[in-house]
């Protein structure tokens, strides 16, 4: 069965509560909130809801406070607020929208209007999530593509900086793939690099790991919390995993199969701008000395 949307009514009042309950139910799963303290918890609630019906009067705070808790909590701020209320006056409704709310719904209002105007806000969070989801994923793989990674990698180093600790990142690179699409043509590059996608996301457990590919036949793992071994434990089940797949490839002239070269790095917080540029050296030289195998920056070793 397809979940229906949650929406979370935030009113002290009985009688309000009952009649948007009695409009909505058959089409959403309803949550309820009589107070401002109550409504702040609601909506972490996890699954979280997917929009709020705020009253602008409750007993603790005002709604229009609430609405701005929640559009600073980036957890919650994709939430659209539509305010619910019967104060009709202009300058309420303006500051309805300065908070940040997606509607201002005077009382008493029509049931179908109510509808729509829920359906509307809903309609758009899911296209907004949609685009977003597109805009940082790799169509080829389903992995994180290059803008998600820089993200991550900008996010974790900043997080590095703050609370120390280790970052690890795994380059890694598939050895003469220009000759594989050459050998046996473009759409077999594309189901390889789809099934070597598929081994890195498999060999990476933790959920706090991304996995990326960040250009054409060259892949990223970003590991928050991972020593420069552990990272090069990875690295290198990836490395051997990917050659046992024995998938042919004639035109290499290191292995029969296609292989992968991988550069290794660690920051530990005092520079993590250079965490790139480090894995990125260190894949190089596993390129220059061979290929089909694993180099780890020896500094960060010191
Ligand atoms: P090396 O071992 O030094 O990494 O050699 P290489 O041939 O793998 O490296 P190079 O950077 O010269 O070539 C990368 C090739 O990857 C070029 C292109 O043919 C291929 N490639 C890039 N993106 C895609 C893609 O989306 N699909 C397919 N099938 N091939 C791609
Ligand atoms: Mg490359
Ligand atoms: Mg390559």
């Amino acid at each position: 069965m397809i979940h229906q949307p949650i929406v979370l009514i935030v009113d002290d009042e009985p009688s309000n509560i009952e009649m948007l309950a009695a409009m909505l139910d058959d089409q959403y799963e309803l949550r309820f909130a009589v107070s401002g303290h109550d409504a702040l918890i609601a909506m972490k609630e996890l699954p979280k809801p997917d929009l709020i019906l705020l009253d602008v009067m409750l007993p603790d705070m005002n709604g229009y406070a609430i609405c701005e808790r929640i559009k600073d909590d980036p957890l919650c701020a994709n939430i659209p607020v539509i305010f619910v209320t019967s104060l009709g006056d202009p300058e309420q409704e303006e500051k309805g929208f300065a908070v940040g709310g997606a509607d201002y719904i005077v009382k008493p209002c029509r049931a179908l209007s109510i509808k729509a105007r829920i359906r509307n806000q809903l309609e758009m969070k899911r296209t907004r999530e949609l685009l977003h989801r597109l805009a940082i994923t790799d169509a080829l793989t389903g992995l994180a593509n290059r803008r998600h990674f820089d993200e991550a990698l900008k996010q974790e180093a900043q997080r590095l900086q703050r609370q120390g600790g280790q970052l690890s990142l795994v380059l890694i690179d598939v050895d003469f793939f220009k000759r594989y699409n050459d050998s046996y043509g473009h759409p077999a590059g594309d189901e390889c690099l789809r099934r070597i996608a598929a081994v890195i996301t498999t060999e990476l457990r933790r959920p706090a790991d991304l996995t990326a590919r960040i250009g054409g036949e060259e892949f990223a793992c970003l590991l928050p919390e991972t020593t420069l071994a552990g990272a090069y434990v990875v690295a290198e089940r990836i490395r051997q995993t990917v050659q046992a797949l024995a998938m042919p490839h004639q035109a290499s002239t290191i292995s029969e199969f296609v292989t992968v070269s991988v550069g290794v790095a660690v920051s530990n917080g005092t520079d993590p701008s250079h965490l790139y540029q480090r894995a990125d050296i260190q894949l190089y030289i596993a390129k220059t000395s061979g290929r089909n195998c694993v180099v780890q920056d020896e500094l960060a070793l010191i």
